[in-house]
């Protein structure tokens, strides 16, 4: 047998709000193995179908203020209504290490951050199938007053420009196809070679073992 061995991908995952990165996520950890996504802080109040330690790590401003001194984040923003988002290092290096892949739903600000400082870090920027789309499924989620929703809308026509600074793009119409998408690039980013740290081959004693070859074999015996 061949085998590569590779570290996990630490996978950036941006888009408007509503254009469906939750949902997308979702699928991608029920539906592949080795990957898990961090867990942010926010100083944002939970809703009410959101679990602690699931969704988020729910905190107050003064609690995250002490997080930042702390130096506790790979990187933090402020995002929607003055909140901060972050999300926490404790751990991540680790994780990746063990070959284990993470996704960062991240917005743009952080994005950027992650791309400074880990070059090697996966980019995907997730797009609605048009505004029109965008605005129904905000309000169809049905998470926001209809003053935040708008706010959100008016965010996502400057966080649509910002798509040329990932490495992939996903238009979210049909959700099976974005999915297919999205893991489809993470598998090929898998096969990089310049990812791959390392081929183990078998050894020729195993070869001979498994019928493949016989004990006398030469490399000059290869004949198609
Ligand atoms: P985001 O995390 O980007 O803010 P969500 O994943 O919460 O977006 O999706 C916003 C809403 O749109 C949710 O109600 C979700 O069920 C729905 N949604 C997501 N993808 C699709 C899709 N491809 N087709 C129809 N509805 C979708
Ligand atoms: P929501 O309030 O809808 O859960 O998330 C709002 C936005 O915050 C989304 O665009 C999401 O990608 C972003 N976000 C969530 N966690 C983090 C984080 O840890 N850092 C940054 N920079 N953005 C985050």
């Amino acid at each position: 047998m061949i085998k590569e061995k590779s570290k996990g991908l630490l996978i950036v995952i941006s888009g408007p709000s509503g254009a469906g990165k939750d949902t997308i996520c979702n699928k991608i950890i029920e539906g592949m193995k080795n990957i898990k996504m961090s867990i942010s802080m926010t100083s944002r109040e939970p809703r009410k179908n959101e679990v602690e330690g699931k969704d988020y790590y729910f905190v107050t401003k003064q609690e995250f203020e002490r997080a930042i001194k702390n130096d506790e984040f790979l990187e933090y923003a402020t995002v929607h209504d003055n909140q901060y988002y972050g999300t926490p290092k404790l751990k991540l290096d680790e994780t990746i290490n063990s070959g284990t892949s993470v996704i960062l739903n991240i917005d743009i600000q952080g994005a950027l951050k992650v791309k400074e400082k880990i070059k090697e870090a996966l980019f995907i920027f997730i797009m609605p199938p048009s505004m029109e789309v965008l605005k129904e499924r905000l309000i169809k989620r049905d998470t926001e007053t209809k003053d935040k929703i708008l706010e959100r809308f008016k965010t996502a026509y400057n966080e649509i420009n910002e798509y040329k600074k990932y490495n992939y793009i996903v238009v979210n119409d049909k959700l099976e196809d974005a999915v297919e998408k999205v893991k489809s690039i993470i598998i090929a980013e898998k096969c990089r070679v310049d990812r791959i740290e390392d081929i183990y081959l078998n050894t020729k004693e195993e070869f001979i073992h498994e019928g493949l070859i016989d004990k006398e074999f030469k490399n000059d015996d290869i004949v198609i």
